[in-house]
């Protein structure tokens, strides 16, 4: 599906790459030809170069969500899980990335500007809220931060800073916010006030709160994720499958899709 906008391929320096908890950082890159075209929803791939005797850097480059925009930066959430975002966590501030993107489609592509909106993020699956408050309007946003365990919550002033007043919950209790799924104090809120919602994390997660929208007759957004290769909608490796038997490119079709129109029993977690 064609947004009209063609991505860009731009060299861009890191500005700052600092830890939000243990393996989950704040990168600033400094790329004004993306930072220009960066929309919530919409995501760019990025590399970063590690010495020969490092084994070089990684052959594909690694897509993450838009975290944040200010002036000719763009601000990415990543959390460690492989080579590509430990190669990302170590490179130091003044160090060269190449960004491409922004690729697919983005909140703005598939709704009207809602107000108000609830965002649901588990884990990782924060990055891309910040950006949808700032489109939504703070006033009429709600945030939902969920994660497995305090050990990997985000630092909580800082996520104050930017959210305000959020529900924070961990599964096992051991952090800031109370115990639980994040869909518990989701579907409070949807109980007392019925909103569209806009939701980015694990699969489970996102097919829980697409459940949740069906219940409460609301509009579910989910910002999907899916192994990915080329992000230019050729490969098919991001390919995954719709509850009425077709399929959609993550990368071209997404990441942001009608969470109802998913089959999530069939999306790997
Ligand atoms: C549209 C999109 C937006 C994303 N946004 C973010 C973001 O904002 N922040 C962030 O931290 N990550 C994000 N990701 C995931 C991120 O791209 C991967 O974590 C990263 O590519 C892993 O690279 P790696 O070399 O460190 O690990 P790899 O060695 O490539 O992967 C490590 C492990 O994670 C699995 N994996 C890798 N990518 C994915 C994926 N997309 N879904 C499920 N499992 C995967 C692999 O199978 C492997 O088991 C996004 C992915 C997509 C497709």
């Amino acid at each position: 599906m064609n947004t009209g906008i063609e991505p860009v391929i731009c060299e861009g320096v890191i500005m700052v790459n600092r830890a939000l908890s243990g393996d989950t950082f704040l990168m600033t890159i400094d790329c004004p030809e993306a930072a220009a075209l960066a929309a919530p929803g919409r995501f760019v791939k990025v590399r970063s170069w590690a010495a020969p005797e490092e084994g070089g850097a990684p052959l594909l480059d690694r897509p993450f969500s838009i975290h944040h925009t200010a002036g000719s930066t763009l601000s990415l959430l990543y959390r460690v899980v492989g080579p590509g975002t430990a190669l990302l966590s170590r490179s130091p501030a003044g160090s060269a990335v190449r960004v491409s993107g922004p690729f697919g489609r983005g909140l703005a592509d598939v709704m009207e500007k809602p107000a108000p909106l609830y965002l649901a993020g588990g884990g990782i699956g924060l990055a891309p809220m910040r950006l949808a408050m700032n489109w939504a309007g703070p006033d009429n946003c709600l945030l939902f931060y969920g994660e497995r365990s305090g050990a990997v919550q985000v630092d909580e002033n800082w996520l104050k800073g930017w959210a305000g007043d959020f529900a924070a919950v961990t599964e096992d209790g051991s952090g800031y916010g109370r115990p639980g799924l994040v869909t518990a104090p989701l579907e409070e809120a949807l109980a007392r006030e019925p909103r569209p919602i806009f939701t980015c994390g694990p699969t489970p997660m996102l097919a829980a709160v697409s459940s949740l929208g069906q219940k409460y007759g609301v509009p579910v957004w989910a910002s999907v994720e899916a192994g990915m290769a080329c992000g230019f909608g050729v490969c098919l490796t991001c390919s995954l499958p719709l509850a009425d038997g077709g399929r959609f490119r993550v990368c071209q079709e997404g990441p942001v899709v009608d969470g109802a129109s998913v089959k999530w029993e069939l999306v790997r977690s």
